[in-house]
């Protein structure tokens, strides 16, 4: 018999609130890729010959605005858009234009690897995004060319510096933290993130497609031990706020700034997860580290689409959202085979 003093049947999904999945979790927050290209070939995210989407298959602005649209009626207050590279996605601004101006909605944020941002900046700030996040691996030129294999390091600078000239607030670095190629730095990165007033997260490298250039196992680092490395420069003192995602944030004593770590191994925040991702083909992927997904673009592209038929697959797609991811870092082989360009990382 089950006992009622105890257990608590977790909140359903109501026609007011649709997107409540079957553990109770309210997804709010939609990450949607908008290209699966990029101007880099970061040695974690791709392979060095990748190949490319056809254009046909990537979803048109239209699609992905009426995409949006839909999400932020049926409860969604957070976009991000990612990729690939966004910001060399053709008609991006236009797509920003029309995000930023939905009702509803609390915050567009866009995921960028800042080669494109010194051009954009302002655009994208008049645009109506609210937020950007900026990845940066390293602060040397050449450490940066070889973790991208033909990045100019002072394009993401020049960039970070329009951003900031844009007026974008909390500004944040994400850096995705290797044993060997990288971590070393992330006391010099967190300097720079202090000095400049940014935020920054440490990311543990997600075992997503196949890669070449090392070993996933190999490179692992835990962030407690980057966090250990940043400590001997500049102690941290843990922080209890939260970004509504699933870095925990520390901070060092006298300035603004939040030093995250993102730990998908070593601390796993699937309880709490809010967020749903879209590929750029319209695949909506209900877990970054499950297959669980639904085909938005085949309800889209159908003959006499209506929006009616387009809510109704989503709820579908929420009442398959996984309970859990479950990356194993002992096996080296990717335990999904998609990479993060085509995932909306
Ligand atoms: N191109 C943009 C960028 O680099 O910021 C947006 C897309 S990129 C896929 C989004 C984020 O995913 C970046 O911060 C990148 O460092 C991170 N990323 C890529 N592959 C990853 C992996 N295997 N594990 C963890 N993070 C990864
Ligand atoms: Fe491109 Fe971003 Fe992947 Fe690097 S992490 S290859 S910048 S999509």
């Amino acid at each position: 018999m089950i006992d009622t003093r105890t257990s608590q049947a977790p909140p359903a999904a109501t026609p007011e609130a649709p997107l409540v999945d079957n553990f109770g979790r309210e997804i709010t927050y939609l990450r949607m890729s908008v290209t699966d290209r990029c101007d880099l070939r970061c040695v974690y995210c791709m392979a060095e010959d990748m190949t490319f989407l056809p254009r046909s298959e990537v979803l048109s602005i239209e699609e992905l605005t009426e995409l949006g649209r839909t999400f932020v009626a049926m409860g969604v207050r957070k976009l991000r858009i990612t990729g690939g590279e966004p910001l060399i996605r053709k008609g991006i601004l236009t797509l920003m234009q029309n995000l930023g101006s939905l009702q509803g909605l609390d915050e567009l944020c866009l995921t960028t690897n800042g080669t494109h941002l010194a051009q954009h900046a302002g655009a994208l700030k008049e645009a109506g995004v609210d937020r950007i996040n900026i990845s940066l691996d390293t602060l040397k030129p050449e450490r940066f060319r070889s973790l991208t294999r033909f990045g100019d390091l002072n394009t993401v600078l020049d960039g970070i510096k329009a951003a900031k000239a844009a007026g974008f607030k909390r500004i944040k670095l994400n850096c995705v933290a290797l044993k060997n190629r990288n971590a070393d730095e992330a006391d010099a990165l967190v300097g720079f993130a202090l000095e400049h007033g940014l935020d920054i997260s440490f990311i543990e490298e997600m075992p997503l497609g196949a890669i070449t250039e090392h070993g996933r196992a190999e490179e692992f680092v835990t962030s407690a031990e980057v966090r250990a490395s940043i400590e001997q420069c500049y102690p941290l003192t843990p922080s209890s706020e939260s970004s509504g995602g699933p870095a925990r944030y520390w901070r060092h004593a006298g300035y603004d700034s939040r030093i995250g770590f993102i730990s998908p191994h070593s601390n796993n925040f699937c309880a709490s997860c809010n967020r749903v991702r879209l590929t750029a083909t319209g695949r909506l992927l209900l877990c970054l580290g499950q297959e669980h997904s639904k085909d938005l673009r085949a309800v889209l592209r159908s003959p006499g689409f209506d929006s009616a038929s387009l809510q109704q697959a989503i709820v579908e797609a929420i009442a398959i959202k996984p309970k859990e991811h479950t990356f194993d870092l002992a096996a080296d082989a990717p335990q999904i085979v998609r990479f993060m360009n085509t995932t909306g990382g």
